[in-house]
């Protein structure tokens, strides 16, 4: 008789682990929300396009030949795009080494020290770091001018508020991993016309059922009262009951929330891909349709994004997301936003769309089997570290599902 597998979550490493155990097991996917998770699409009349902004880049290889798998990778499209930060209220590209050479906000002499510290971090093995908080390790190596000019910003715009407590491994695993950019810029990679159809393809042989799962343990797992042999938990952690989490032992996860803004403009905003901002209550603004063609979508498309925290994020209503946007607009004025132009916003939020990479954190961990029959993939797995990304994620259901394979001689 075939195992019973219940899948928590309809994301990329729910719904991969699950295309690959269907074949053997009868597996049940279980979604309290949307499919796809955080790569869920919002759809105007003529296309759909992703809530929160979504690139990817060439060494996410398994996602590369994922696509191929589904036969989507005739929709892959590259392109190096243009970076660009705030400076005394300016946007500066920093795409070129020109333009860093030329960029006001840092003097030669801090150029060299990042330069330095970029190549260092190239050699380092960042685990070593993985106690010492960010503000104290870039203070200590590149001093406090460097901090307050380049990294604080940068920070802010990844973290948010919560910047104060990510270690300082993580700023050397991620620089270590995204530094490969040349005199073009980075060169990034899209699937044409939207990820919701690798989402529709991963979909396609599996049961989901649109429910939010509660798990319990009476001798075998529970779900929602069913039985199950085997659980693969993909959600957040947050979202397991305490109970759960304390018999396995799970660690204590703080997340941070995310918030995105997407506009529909007549025009276009910049030629810059990605902006990064210092005086602003939001973080970045990604110009999608300066990555992608405008003939797709026929009309210019931008996402305004932000951090923030779970408790903040719970104590805005819908109505305060008017405001919010009211808010964003009037700031991006002072860059240079018509807002006459733009056609149409609207504002989506996600509580939990990232671990804090904080002090520690790498020795809170997960292993895939965690035990008696419970599995964990998806954001909170090694794969997944120093970035979250659709390749980590899809990876990590990838491995659960081989491990089960391997645990139950499927
Ligand atoms: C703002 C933002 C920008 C990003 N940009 C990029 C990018 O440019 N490139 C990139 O590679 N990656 C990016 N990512 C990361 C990428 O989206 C994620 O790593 C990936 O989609 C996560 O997939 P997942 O399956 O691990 O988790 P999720 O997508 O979070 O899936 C978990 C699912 O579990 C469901 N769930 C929760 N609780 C329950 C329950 N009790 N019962 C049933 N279901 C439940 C949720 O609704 C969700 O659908 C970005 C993420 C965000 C938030």
């Amino acid at each position: 008789m075939k195992i019973k597998i219940a899948v928590i979550g309809a994301g990329l490493s729910g719904l991969n682990s699950a295309r690959i155990l269907s074949e053997r097991a009868k597996v049940v996917v279980f979604e309290a929300q949307r499919v796809g998770g955080m790569l869920s699409s919002y759809c105007r009349d003529n296309y759909c396009i992703e809530t929160f902004y979504h690139h990817f880049f060439e060494n996410d290889t398994y996602l590369i030949n994922t696509l191929k798998e589904l036969n989507l990778s005739g929709k892959i499209k590259w392109k190096y795009v243009k970076v660009g930060q705030e400076y005394g209220e300016k946007i500066y590209s920093l795409t070129t080494p020109l333009e860093i050479l030329k960029y006001p906000g840092m003097n030669f002499l801090e150029k060299l020290k990042l330069i330095k510290l970029v190549l260092s971090a190239k050699r380092r093995e960042f685990n070593e770091y993985d106690e010492i908080g960010v503000i104290d390790g870039i203070l200590n190596e590149a001093g406090k001018e460097l901090f307050e000019k380049f990294f604080l910003p940068l920070l802010r715009s990844k973290f948010g508020e919560n910047y104060r407590e990510v270690s300082y491994a993580w700023l050397l695993a991620r620089m270590k991993l995204r530094s490969n950019r040349n005199f073009k810029g980075e060169k990034l990679g899209y699937l044409r016309h939207g990820f919701w159809q690798m989402i529709e393809r991963l979909a396609e042989n599996v049961e989901i059922r649109n429910e939010r799962a509660k798990i319990s343990k009476f001798g075998k797992w529970k779900v929602n009262g069913e039985s199950f042999d085997v659980i693969i938990f993909t959600a957040p952690i947050p979202e397991l009951d305490l109970n759960i989490r304390n018999s396995l032992g799970l660690p204590k996860i703080r997340y941070q929330s995310s918030i995105c803004m997407l506009i529909g403009m007549k025009d276009s905003f910049s030629d810059i891909y990605w902006i990064n901002y210092s005086s602003t209550s939001f973080g970045a603004t990604i110009e999608h349709t300066n990555f992608m063609p405008i003939e797709d979508y026929g009309e210019h498309i931008m996402y305004v994004a932000s951090y923030t925290t779970p408790e903040k994020i719970e104590s805005i209503r819908d109505e305060m997301l008017i405001d919010l946007k009211r808010v964003y607009l009037k700031e991006l004025e002072r860059f240079g936003l018509d807002t006459r132009n733009v056609k149409w916003s609207e504002i989506f939020k996600a509580k939990y769309s990232g671990p804090i990479y904080e002090r520690g954190y790498m020795k809170n961990i997960p292993d895939y089997r965690i035990h008696d029959g419970f599995y964990i993939a998806g954001m909170n797995t090694l794969d997944n570290y120093p970035e979250r990304s659709m390749n980590g994620s899809l990876l990590s259901g990838k491995k659960v599902a081989d491990l089960i394979i391997k645990d139950f001689s499927l």
